[in-house]
Formats: structure tokens, sequence, C-alpha cells
């Protein structure tokens, strides 16, 4: 898979698709022995479309219904239909690094069945997993959404 690769859309949806598509690639390859990232981390100000684009990644791995914001609980979990889970985290009301073991933050990132989303990532300092996926999110001038997917 090559990265980094950039996208400009002009609506939610168009967002949760290229994250849709996103997912099923990365899903394709899972299980390929491959070194393919499992945790994807997220970076933009409020309304910048993360939220948006985890719906759009938990779509493309077949997850329906709502997706909550998990910006009270910090961490969401759903189920994949297999091994592994989906874990959604939303880091914006962290209280301190030390709050992140208390999540079970390590077993998350630590299981390659598992997809990992988290937004505010930055957050994390030095406990980004090294590897990853970026995707940065701004608003262009005229309202859509610029989306870089990068493998740092
Ligand atoms: P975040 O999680 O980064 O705070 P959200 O995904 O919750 O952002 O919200 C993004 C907001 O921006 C939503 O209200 C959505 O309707 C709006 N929006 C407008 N254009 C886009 C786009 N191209 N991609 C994603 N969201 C968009
Ligand atoms: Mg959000």
């Amino acid at each position: 898979m090559d990265f980094p690769r950039e996208f400009v859309t002009h609506s939610p949806k168009e967002t949760a698709e290229v994250a849709g598509t996103l997912a099923a690639e990365l899903t394709a390859e899972k299980g390929m022995g491959g070194e393919l990232p499992h945790v994807i981390c997220l970076y933009g100000p409020l309304g910048a479309g993360k939220t948006t684009f985890v719906q759009g990644f938990a779509r493309g791995l077949g997850i329906t219904g709502r997706l909550l914001s998990p910006t009270f609980i910090i961490v969401r979990r759903y189920g994949l239909g297999g091994p592994g889970f989906l874990y959604h985290i939303d880091l914006y009301r962290l209280h301190g690094i030390a709050q992140i073991s208390d999540l079970g933050f390590s077993e998350m990132v630590g299981d390659p069945d598992s997809f990992v989303l988290i937004e505010w990532a930055e957050r994390l300092g030095d406990r980004l997993p090294r590897r990853r996926l970026d995707v940065r999110l701004e608003e262009t001038d005229d309202g859509g959404r610029k989306i870089l997917v990068e493998k740092p």
C-alpha cells in the first residue's frame, strides 16, 4: 500500500467513503503477515472531520448502526464479527497521560486483530505507537476537507 495519500472531500459522506475504502484495504491485507499498521491516529481541530472519518472507517469494516462519539467515555469498542475490535478513542478530555494506561491502551495497540482509531492522538506524547498511520484533516478555503494519510 502506498502512502502518503491526499484527498480533498466536499461532504461528510465523501470523507466517510475515503475512510471506508482505507478500512477495506487494510482489512484485505490483514493476516497476510505484512507490517500493516492497525493504529490510525487522527489530527485536526474540532469540526475537522475526525469522528466522521472514524464513522466511515467503521462502515468499511461492516459495522452497522450508529457510532457514538466517545467524547465523555474516551473509548468505545465495536465487534468486527470475527476476531478483534474497532476501538474508537477520543483523547479530547484526557486527564493526564496516566489515564491512558488505565484504559488498557497497550492491550488494544498490541492486538493485531483490532483496529485502534485515536482522535487527538497528539495527546499521547511519547506513548504514540511507532507503527501507525497518521490522518491529518483540515478545512479548505471552500469549506471542504483536505485529508492527508501518511505512514510516519
Ligand atoms: P471532529 O471529530 O474532528 O471534531 P466531526 O467529524 O465531529 O469533527 O465533525 C465534522 C463536521 O464538519 C460535521 O458537522 C460535518 O457535517 C462537517 N463537514 C463539512 N464538510 C465535511 C467534510 N468534507 N468532511 C467531514 N466533515 C465535514
Ligand atoms: Mg470528534
